[in-house]
């Protein structure tokens, strides 16, 4: 029987050297990326990092909200802070009451330690909130886009 192998764009496929060449930058660029919070790359056994096809198209755009939008990189995070998580998720009071994301606006949620929340075992890559909010130019639409169905359900 053939084994096959089915890729999608979610499949880790690029050494960070390839991913940083695929991007135009610097692999030292990339990975200030990463510490900032701007993707999550997979990690093998072997500690070494893997990109996927969406990691790419992420980064793309985090690229254009930097070269074109003139964002800086503290912007950026300050934005993607914002996200109402809470309101993609549905988390509970006491939910937010122990959440760092909800409290603080540092960061975006994928960013803390969960712990005693609804995130706490929650995989931030798969998480709607960490596939969807990522294009800065975005970001605004799709807030009203939530308050409007939150609005609707009142
Ligand atoms: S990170 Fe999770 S627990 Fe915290 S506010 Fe967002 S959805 Fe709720």
């Amino acid at each position: 029987m053939r084994s096959e192998i089915i890729q999608n764009q979610d499949t880790p496929l690029y050494p960070i050297s390839t991913a940083a060449k695929l991007l135009g930058i610097s692999v030292h660029t990339l990975r200030m990326y990463e510490r900032a919070g701007f993707i999550l790359p997979f990690q093998k056994e072997s500690s070494h990092r893997l990109y996927s096809q969406s990691d790419i198209e992420r980064l793309k755009c985090i690229r254009r909200a930097i070269n074109e939008d003139k964002i800086s990189i503290a912007g950026i995070q300050r934005i993607q802070a914002l996200m109402p998580c809470w309101d993609v998720i549905k988390c509970s009071q006491k939910d937010r009451e122990h959440c760092d994301a909800f409290n603080n606006h540092a960061y975006a949620c994928w960013m803390y330690n969960h712990k005693k929340n609804i995130c706490e075992n929650l995989d931030c890559k798969s998480c709607q909130v960490y596939k969807e909010f990522y294009d800065c130019a975005r970001i605004k639409s799709k807030i009203i886009e939530i308050t409007e169905k939150h609005e609707s359900s009142l």
